[in-house]
């Protein structure tokens, strides 16, 4: 027998009407790149993005045809995201810190129509735009004024002059739920970047799964600052997950410095904030020498990569501030999991809960995860055995975008080439990339471990752990540094650090310190470039 509910679909523009219905006045802030702040709400992007919506239709862009961005986290983002995917087109964020080679080539294979950009990125555009073949329209996010005239890129349109004259009034299409609404390369720190193609159900899925208490625990009473740019995995979904539980949001746009975004918190009274630890490092660092304090800030999401322990004790003892440490990917839209204390934890001493809550969490409901062997054997969740991890869910993908054929799943698995323990309470503990595994004579040694320890150290700005070959060992770990403006420490002084820490064969053999790690396109390390500067490194004898 059949329930006899109504079917209502999934879809990116019921979000939309519902914070317009229901929040209509709440907050919209953005830092411009003018560097005004500017202040919309949600009856107001909700307008707009029906603009944006008959703006597309003018010039016949068809259902499923792509519509990038090259854009920082702002309102008129903020208005494509709704305005495109929920009139059945799809959204194709574009990381700007890609080389521009790199964004040609995912533009064409992409074969993006409309390519909307802030004026920051104007000389990525002009050096771009000639081998874009597929794009047809040019649209730079601003007023007509500031159109500049000698761009050199053909019929460049001004977004205020494209969208600002098109009507308010908008029928959102009732599509099916699972047409493709947004799409996101992923870093491609290996061979080229592959797209994951969101649908409107799975992006709908993941904001609702995002809001829930356990997760970012979102709600109409939070002030939103995504500093994770909503031109990488969609800001981890926070313009949906706000629009949903009709939350303020406030936009940094391009002025991610400690000074920038803590006077941002201060003065939108921001309740929550997201965004990848080296970030935060400049928040921090601007806080200290300042002698400031948060107002109003009660939790940071912080993921992408290992948060180190130093960054969450500082957040939560020095600041008062929970640090929610998250594990996601493009590939799961992207979250995954999220770390948050289960009841019995709270009786623990702070110590204890610390050590919980460094790990990358809990699985989501949703998502499911193992972790298994080489073989494919399921390993147990015991919080020592290691093994690869494998996760499935509504917002994992199946395939790639244009390798529909070469499903990339195990057995219905999605590998996600991280390796990780599961402790019995169901914590996963993130310990490295697959290929980024540390194996010294047999056992495996977490490079997340070794450089959370350097990291724990006063002197380190930052510190990077990578396998060196062993004639013996088959390989042992370095520890490459980089010390903080003024630092002393030396290489013996930290390799006694790391005594009592961890077991003694996991200490590395050496520190090489350097004047910087090189970050890929979402901030992450490049390990393999770093390998490659080493070239020629020996280990000490
Ligand atoms: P991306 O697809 O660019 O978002 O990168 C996803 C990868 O970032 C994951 O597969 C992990 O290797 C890494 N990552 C994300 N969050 C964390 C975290 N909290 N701790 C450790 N690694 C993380």
């Amino acid at each position: 027998m059949l329930g006899l509910m109504q079917q209502q679909t999934l879809l990116i523009s019921d979000m939309i009407e519902f914070a317009e219905k229901h929040h209509g006045d709440t907050e919209v802030i953005s830092r411009r790149v003018e560097g005004d702040i500017h202040r919309s709400n949600w009856a107001t992007i909700a307008a707009r993005a029906r603009q944006v919506a008959n703006g597309l239709d003018q010039w016949k862009i068809a259902q499923g045809d792509r519509v990038a961005t090259l854009a920082w986290n702002g309102y008129r983002h903020l208005e494509l995201y709704f305005g495109v995917s929920g009139s059945g087109r799809v959204l194709h964020t574009l990381n700007p810190r890609l080389h521009p080679e790199q964004i040609t080539w995912i533009v064409n294979h992409a074969e993006d129509t409309v390519l909307c950009f802030d004026l920051s990125f104007l000389p990525i555009v002009q050096k771009i735009h000639q081998d874009c073949k597929t794009v047809k329209h040019w649209v730079a996010m601003c007023d007509p004024d500031k159109l500049p005239s000698d761009s050199g890129i053909p019929h460049l349109v001004s977004y205020e002059s494209w969208m600002g004259q098109q009507s308010h009034q908008y029928a959102w299409p009732a599509l099916d739920e699972n047409t493709a609404s947004c799409m996101c390369y992923t870093s491609g720190t290996t061979g080229n970047p592959k797209a994951a193609l969101y649908s409107h159900r799975s992006t709908l899925l993941h904001a609702y799964a995002c809001a829930l208490p356990d997760v970012m625990c979102l709600s109409a009473r939070d002030s939103i600052l995504p500093v994770v740019p909503m031109f990488h995995v969609n800001a981890w979904g926070l313009p949906y997950s706000a629009a949903m539980v009709g939350a303020k949001l406030v936009f940094p746009g391009a002025a991610l410095d400690g000074k920038s975004v803590y006077e941002l918190l201060e003065s939108e009274k921001v309740t929550l904030a997201a965004g990848v630890p080296t970030v935060w490092q400049m928040l921090l660092a601007h806080l200290k020498s300042g002698g400031l304090r948060f107002s109003h800030l009660t939790r940071t999401v912080i993921g992408g990569s290992a948060c180190p322990p130093a960054m969450i004790q500082a957040f939560n003892d020095e600041y008062g501030v929970e640090v929610l440490h998250a594990w996601g990917m493009t590939e799961l839209s992207p979250l995954g999991t999220l770390c948050t204390l289960k009841n019995k934890h709270l009786a623990l001493p702070a110590a204890e809960q610390m050590k919980i809550r460094l790990k990358q969490g809990r699985a989501i409901f949703g998502i499911d995860f193992k972790i298994v062997d080489d073989q494919g054997k399921e390993q147990p969740n015991d919080g020592k055995a290691y093994g690869d991890l494998l996760v499935k869910g509504p917002w994992v993908i199946k395939a790639y975008f244009k390798q529909e054929g070469a499903s990339p799943l195990q057995d219905g698995w999605f590998p996600t080439g991280d390796v990780a323990t599961v402790d019995p309470d169901g914590f996963l503990q993130i310990t490295d990339r697959s290929k980024d595994v540390i194996k010294s004579g047999g056992e495996w040694i977490s490079s997340i471990d070794v450089e959370n320890i350097a990291m724990a150290h006063a002197d380190v700005a930052m510190a990077a752990c990578i396998g060196m070959p062993h004639p013996k060992w088959d390989e042992r770990p370095i520890v490459v540094v980089v010390k903080k403006a003024d630092a002393k420490v030396g290489r013996d002084e930290l390799l006694k650090f790391y005594e009592g820490k961890i077991a003694k064969w996991q200490i590395p053999d050496d520190v090489v310190f350097v004047e910087s790690i090189p970050l890929g396109a979402t901030g992450k390390m490049l390990k393999t470039r770093l390998r490659e500067q080493l070239a020629g490194y020996q280990l000490p004898a």
